[in-house]
């Protein structure tokens, strides 16, 4: 046994709901774990510990994993043995209600806490062994996450969101914004390229927001362009508000920074943005992106939309869609809002109906698959390099991997291609979400 009480070599099975953060939050447990003598389970009935890293930024999100503890209750019946833990927003969010919900589980941690994870599976008793505390200082500096194979790394630049905006449940489960020391990025970037990663991607609930000292989003950049072997960078998620002309100039002035931005909107209102407490109004957003467009003219953009905010009249709702002719977006992740506990908006409730909620979501998703397919239909005869990720999903004997500005192209294999190796190809036809190419 070692000093947790489990058997040498205990098999943990991880899985992981909600976004990128998440991901590589799992990355980190997974390397935590292993320093303490863990390995990976296979599949999910050897395992000697189940942990479930959780999403509360939706109800939807929650809804699922209460869904999936419900199925673990009879696992954890029949093998009462192995120990079965939350993690991540969910735990921190709803701890109290959980342990009500679920009391067959043996650990609840939120996302500071997964340094004592090893000690935390140690715990015996009749009480989940409970860490929810967050802490300012918190961000994993030391520790290498097990990162997947592949040609890109999702790397995690800082930490939580001091944004509050009055719908979003972050601030309160991930804390306050703490950004990782520079020189930690740069010794993990540069083990990333050793190791064969072409791209990385830094992550962050606001990333752009990134201050280590006198290092801000911008300078940090520059020093991961100077990391020999990496080729591409991208970001996400940047907020608006910290969209600054040093990140706008090294965006424009560094090779290796692609030219994609995810620019989260939410609303096209500016008296919904207002509510919402973004920070930016409707024409200081469309300024930004003139801005950048001028700066950076290759350069896509995406977005995420919320429709059926508190108070979204009619008129409210046509602003939105406006906002997103007027910008044209590339792509857009789209969301009917729901309320969140503990949110700023939560007492104010909700005030458009289930259904019409529905119809604005039908409505934001069609117009904005229309835009996706003019834009993507516009780069047909473009010569793009693209920086090859292996076989394509669909379509037998092709390859994919994803141009500078982040669409995904797939082509004809050739003989001595391999993921890793950057190709030109020739877009040839498009759909909203695909480019179809050939070799140049
Ligand atoms: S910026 Fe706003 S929406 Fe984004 S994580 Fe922070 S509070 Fe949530």
């Amino acid at each position: 046994m070692d000093e947790n009480g489990h058997g040498a070599q205990a098999r943990v099975w991880l899985e992981t709901y909600g976004c990128q953060m998440n991901v590589a939050d799992s990355q980190l447990v997974t390397a935590v774990l292993r320093r303490a003598g863990y390995v990976t389970a296979t599949k999910l009935e050897e395992a000697d510990v189940i942990l479930l890293n959780t999403c509360a930024i939706r109800e939807h999100a929650e809804e699922r994993v209460l869904g999936r503890l419900g199925d673990l209750a009879r696992l954890k019946q029949a093998r009462p043995e192995v120990k079965l833990g939350l993690l991540g927003c969910m735990a921190q969010h709803n701890r109290a209600a959980l342990v009500e919900k679920a009391p067959w589980l043996d650990l609840v941690a939120g996302p500071d806490a997964y340094r004592r994870l090893p000690e935390m599976l140690g715990e015996s008793g009749f009480d989940p062994a409970v860490d929810v505390r967050l802490n300012r200082a918190e961000t994993y500096a030391d520790i290498s996450p097990e990162y997947g194979a592949g040609v890109r790394a999702y790397v995690t630049a800082m930490r939580g969101c001091d944004k509050f905006c009055a719908f979003c449940v972050v601030p309160y489960v991930r804390g306050r914004e703490r950004s990782v020391p520079p020189a930690d990025l740069i010794r993990e970037i540069s083990e990333l390229a050793a190791r064969g990663v072409r791209e990385v991607v830094l992550l962050g609930q606001t990333v752009n927001a990134y201050r280590y000292e006198l290092v801000g989003f911008g300078q940090l950049l520059r020093m991961v362009a100077a990391v020999d072997g990496i080729e591409r960078i991208r970001f996400t998620s940047p907020h608006p508000s910290d969209m600054s002309q040093a990140v706008i100039d090294a965006m424009a002035s560094e090779p290796k920074v692609q030219p994609y931005l995810h620019l989260p909107l939410q609303s096209g209102s500016d008296r919904i943005l207002a509510a919402m407490d973004r920070g930016y109004t409707s024409t200081q957003y469309l300024d930004l992106v003139a801005r950048v467009r001028a700066a950076i003219p290759e350069l896509a953009i995406s977005t995420d939309i919320i429709v059926g905010f508190h108070g979204e009249t009619e008129n409210d709702f046509g602003a939105t869609l406006e906002l997103m002719r007027a910008v044209g977006y590339d792509s857009a992740f789209t969301f009917k809002y729901s309320v969140r506990e503990h949110t700023r908006a939560h007492r104010l409730g909700d005030t458009v109906s289930e259904a019409e909620k529905q119809r604005r979501l039908s409505e934001v998703i069609a117009l904005q698959e229309e835009s996706s397919l003019a834009r993507y239909r516009a780069l047909a005869g473009r010569v793009f390099p693209v920086l090859i990720e292996g076989p394509a999903r669909r379509g037998v004997g092709m390859l994919a991997g994803k141009t500078p500005d982040y669409k995904t192209a797939i082509f004809p294999a050739r003989a001595g291609l391999t993921a890793g190796d950057t190709v030109a190809v020739r877009v040839t036809s498009a759909t909203g979400h695909t480019l179809t190419c050939t070799l140049a």
